[in-house]
């Protein structure tokens, strides 16, 4: 982690927060730290700064932290994502949170296998943690919504034209006929579909609430592989 994201919950007086767990696990193993180092933290939703620790102890740590600073800026992202593989899913998460991603849904599509949806990964918890993993690694502060929505076509009628609306709506395709534009200015909702990609049927229904099929080129990639390749050429 490149930042030690802190919670409301960790402050024992201004200031002066106290960790243990997870983030005490890492600090002491990764950042093999000690007493009077400082560290780079920030506040969930808040601000960032540095935090110097105050004593090390094998249940807790305290540190006197300042937090001035302000997150990055998020991109104008909301991506909509076929759900993966629950191997892939944590990867997915945690690099579209690190890579500053607004807003994710997670959809069912016809080539995403029922089974996915069982996985104890979709638990809330996991995918807490998975978003949190991604802003520590980015040195962010700001969490990504994250919606589930099970089934496609009511999620594709009901609510995707209002979050298409006055944004650029792409559903990434290969093969489709307009490429992928480039650096960006506005805000973007982006379809990204499932290994065995979109059918045609929902291709449809995905133009029916806005979007745009745009293709990345010839070569096919992995889901995790597009997601960069798409905010970095988006952006
Ligand atoms: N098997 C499918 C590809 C699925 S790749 C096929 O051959 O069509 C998984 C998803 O990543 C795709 O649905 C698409 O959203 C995105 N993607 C991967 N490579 C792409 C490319 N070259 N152009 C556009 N989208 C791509």
């Amino acid at each position: 982690m490149n930042l030690v994201l802190l919670y409301q919950d960790d402050f024992v007086s201004e200031g002066l927060v106290r960790l243990s767990g997870r983030r005490l696990e890492h600090i002491r193993s990764v950042h093999r730290v000690k007493v009077g180092d400082e560290l780079t933290v920030g506040l969930l939703d808040g601000k960032i700064g540095k935090g110097r620790l105050l004593t090390l102890a094998n249940d807790c740590l305290e540190m006197q932290v300042e937090l001035k600073e302000t997150p990055p800026a998020k991109l104008p992202l909301t991506l909509v994502l076929a759900l993966p593989r629950p191997k892939v899913l944590n990867r997915v998460i945690a690099a579209a949170t690190s890579l500053g991603v607004s807003r994710i849904y997670l959809v069912n599509a016809w080539r995403v296998e029922k089974s996915y949806w069982k996985s104890p990964r979709l638990a809330e918890e996991n995918l807490l943690l998975q978003r949190l993993l991604g802003l520590e690694q980015a040195k962010d502060t700001q969490l990504p919504e994250l919606h589930l929505r099970r089934l496609l076509r009511p999620f594709a009628e009901a609510e995707l034209p209002d979050l298409a609306a006055h944004t650029l709506a792409l559903v990434a395709h290969p093969g489709a006929l307009e490429p992928c534009p480039r650096n960006l200015e506005q805000p973007v909702t982006l379809a990204i579909g499932p290994e065995g990609g979109f059918i045609p049927a929902e291709i449809e229904l995905l133009v029916r609430s806005g979007f745009q099929a745009v293709d990345l080129g010839p070569r096919i990639l992995r889901v995790e592989t597009a997601v960069a390749a798409l905010v970095a050429r988006l952006f």
